[in-house]
């Protein structure tokens, strides 16, 4: 079976030729969507200028790193204009080494995304486009308050289809009035254009403009049954589940996302965002202000206990589990006394079964007591 499970204690300090995925946070949206608890603000040219003069200066301190994965996500990227994403590329080549990059995501919007982007990114090696869809119902997409339809949804597929990108979507179940008919014509329509999905389901943090409405114990009773729908209707259409919330058709897994669940290096640019080096956890501060005006990230440097904890519950996220023989003898007796229907065990490594995968955050909350 192929592992990706790698050593998480690289020890080569930060410099020249040392390989590294980059994640590039763009916080800035059209609007803001009902649910949303990201960090972004509307866009406007003055802050996208300033942003991009914050990321030249940031990434010049890993300069040299060789770059295997890039993921410019938000916010949503394609609020930039061409001459915007030319810039943020002229950057990201003059810090970094690209010789390697084995692959590259752009989030997109489906009323943002244009041709021009698609080809742009094209022509500059990035190999997948994530879009936003969340839904194919517009009564859905009204509920959450995206400002994009499912005919404009359809379109942006159609692009990203034409421009020979490979697409991943993402999909929100249990959003309410949602039926597992209209969840079941969102998949089987998405399956048409995409080579990944990704299946969230929709949590309300209170501060949100839905979450102020909606209760959220009420969704995640729903959600059990369009997961598990979920679970089902892929599969049987070539669309494998390889970690918690993604599905692929074989060979078109996320390998920016794998990098994460290994604990392997990430180096992350923009406000808010999360990276991770040499097992200390860098998060940069929250708002656009703060991070221009060079508030220091916060940095969470964690045990080495922490760390095997850490690294069995996101390699657990994954089909591939953790190999036996690098797991923790605690960790192992409490997957052990929990009911085996929701774990494949061989002798080699401890995966959780679809059931499990349903009931991941239960058996998450087990493994943090350790
Ligand atoms: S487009 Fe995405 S990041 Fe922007 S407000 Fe909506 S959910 Fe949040």
């Amino acid at each position: 079976m192929k592992s990706y499970l790698i050593d998480p204690s690289p020890a080569l300090p930060l410099s020249q030729g040392r390989e590294s995925s980059l994640y590039v946070h763009v916080p800035f949206c059209e609007k803001k969507c009902g649910y949303c608890s990201f960090y972004s603000v509307i866009a406007d040219d003055r802050n996208i200028s300033a942003w991009l003069e914050g990321i030249a200066r940031e990434a010049e301190k890993y300069s040299g790193a060789k770059i295997r994965t890039l993921y410019i996500g938000g916010g949503t990227p394609t609020v930039l204009t061409m001459p915007q994403w030319q810039k943020l590329m002229t950057i990201i080549r003059h810090s970094f080494d690209l010789s390697e990059l084995t692959e590259a995501t752009a989030e997109a919007n489906p009323n943002s995304l244009t041709e021009e982007h698609a080809e742009f990114l094209r022509d500059n090696n990035f190999s997948r486009i994530s879009l936003g869809v969340q839904s194919l119902n517009d009564d859905e997409l009204k509920a959450l308050g995206r400002i994009h339809d499912s005919r404009q949804a359809v379109r942006a597929m159609e692009i990203v289809r034409d421009s020979g990108l490979n697409l991943s979507c993402d999909l929100i179940f249990a959003t309410p009035g949602q039926t597992l008919r209209s969840w079941d014509y969102s998949l089987r329509t998405v399956m048409n254009y995409v080579s990944h999905i990704s299946t969230y389901q929709l949590t309300l943090e209170p501060d949100t403009p839905m979450g102020r409405i909606y209760g959220d114990d009420d969704l995640n009773a729903a959600g059990y049954k369009f997961y598990r729908y979920a679970q089902y209707f892929l599969p049987k259409h070539g669309f494998f589940q390889y970690e918690i919330s993604s599905f692929a058709r074989e060979g078109s897994e996320c390998s920016h996302n794998i990098a994460y669940w290994n604990h392997s290096e990430v180096i992350a640019l923009g406000p808010s965002a999360s990276g991770y080096i040499d097992g200390v956890r860098i998060t940069n501060p929250r708002t656009l202000e703060a991070w221009l005006s060079g508030t220091e990230p916060e940095r969470e440097t964690l045990s080495p206990r922490e760390r095997v904890i850490e690294l069995a519950i996101l390699s657990l996220r994954t089909k591939w589990g953790i190999p036996r023989k690098d797991i923790m003898p605690e960790i192992e007796a409490v997957l052990l006394e929990m009911p085996s229907d929701l774990f494949i065990m061989t002798p080699e490594r401890i995966a959780l079964s679809p059931k499990g995968m349903r009931l991941g955050n239960a058996i998450w909350c087990e493994l943090l007591g350790v």
